[in-house]
């Protein structure tokens, strides 16, 4: 029986931070993944690391940490990561509100590194082409990864440099006291670290069900300009994630923001659609995206969504937009909190995220999860 210090389920962003953290402390690694490659939610994604987005305290601290590490991470690796922050644009006096609510007083007591543009800089900001909103908030500390050319990248890091050995087109069926279980046959760790996404039924069920876990399902884009357009050197969000996301969804403002939303525009909060723009590293556009909530994800797309998402990212650019690939994501949602760390036994820990930031904090969760169990 092959046997290493770590085995780490999972080749998602969760495995690869696992992985990373073990091999970085000198420790034997094998990462068992069912695919040849990893396709779950994290090639999928924006790639936003949204520092600015992430609720003050424990979510706001591993953004922190996980900003560090990506840059580490590329580094060594060799991938492209943005390093412009992010740029939230109100496109309404209401979410302008919003974001004068967060930068007036929260900003600097919880310490989020982000500053409201004057009006000068928005008019003058990508030659005037969002000058139209009524006012944007720049965040210094986010970062821009493209997933799906991260993660290979990633893994071949961790393969030739750390030694890291990646079991792919194997399902792990079995993993308890050290013992994986798989279609490859069997593996003994140390410390088995469980990164299995939203597979909530092939390992640990019972655990799972009794968490009541559901998915979320997500439409996302990507887009070309029609014409020249412009160098979007940044992610880009607008007010509407301010009802969304942690920094921003508990301020009164937020809330007369949402209750605008349900009177204008309805169809955008029922199916949880808030504009997100990730520019890659190739001229073209990410855009998305909504959300469906449920314990299976349905696999047809709903072009109205997608005209919806279209309308949105044409407005906030000033610019018309080329569909050139279309796609679903899903990732785990409605947990206990926004991710779990479960120590299962002596020798295994579940790792598995319950919100759409895992590209935010994932890093982090990695490493304190590895440092936890090696440094006892
Ligand atoms: C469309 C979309 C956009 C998003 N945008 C962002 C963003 O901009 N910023 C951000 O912070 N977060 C974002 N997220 C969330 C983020 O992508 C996820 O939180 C993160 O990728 C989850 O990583 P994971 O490793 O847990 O899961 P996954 O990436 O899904 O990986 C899990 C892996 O485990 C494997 N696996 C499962 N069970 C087994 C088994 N028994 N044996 C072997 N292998 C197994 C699967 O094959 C899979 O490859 C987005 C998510 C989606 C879907």
């Amino acid at each position: 029986m092959k046997q290493y210090d770590v085995i780490v389920v999972g080749a998602g962003m969760l495995g690869v931070a696992h992985a990373w953290a073990a091999a970085k402390r000198g420790l034997s690694v094998a990462v068992i993944e069912r695919s040849q490659q990893a396709h779950g939610a994290t090639i999928r994604n924006f790639g936003q690391v949204l520092v600015t987005g992430q609720a003050p305290g424990m979510m706001l601290s591993h953004a922190t940490q996980s900003r560090e590490l990506w840059l580490a991470l590329a580094r060594e690796a060799g991938f492209h990561v943005r390093a412009n922050g992010s740029l939230v644009l109100a496109r309404s006096a209401v979410e302008a509100d919003v974001l004068e609510e967060f930068a007036g007083d929260r900003l600097g007591r919880e310490g989020y590194r982000a500053a409201l543009l004057s009006s000068r800089e928005l008019s003058q900001l990508f030659d005037g082409q969002v000058a139209h909103h009524h006012a944007a908030l720049q965040g210094f500390d986010d970062l821009q990864i493209y997933s799906r050319e991260a993660l290979p990248a990633i893994r071949q890091y961790l393969t030739v440099t750390l030694g890291v050995t990646f079991i792919t087109g194997t399902l792990a069926r079995a993993a308890e006291n050290g013992d994986v279980h798989t279609t490859a046959g069997d593996f003994k760790a140390r410390h088995v670290f469980v990164c299995p996404g939203h597979d909530y039924l092939t390992l640990m069920p019972a655990l799972f069900a009794a968490m009541n876990l559901e998915v979320s399902r997500l439409q996302m884009l990507r887009v070309a300009f029609e014409g020249a357009g412009f160098a979007l050197d940044r992610p880009v969000l607008t007010g509407l994630s301010c009802v969304h996301y942690g920094a921003f969804s508990d301020l009164p403002t937020a809330q007369v923001l949402r209750d605008r939303i349900q009177a204008t525009t309805p169809m955008l909060l029922d199916h949880g659609i808030h504009l997100l723009i990730s520019p890659t590293p190739h001229g073209d556009l990410i855009i998305g995206d909504s959300h469906h909530y449920g314990q299976d994800a349905p696999p047809f797309n709903d072009e109205a969504i997608d005209q919806a998402l279209l309308g949105l990212a044409t407005q906030a650019l000033g610019s018309r937009l080329r569909v050139v690939e279309r796609w679903q994501g899903v990732y785990g949602a409605h947990g206990p909190a926004p991710f779990s760390v479960l120590p299962v036994d002596a020798a295994t820990t579940v790792a598995v995220m319950h919100s759409g930031v895992g590209m935010t904090v994932g890093l982090a969760i990695g490493e304190r999860a590895v440092a936890a169990v090696f440094s006892a």
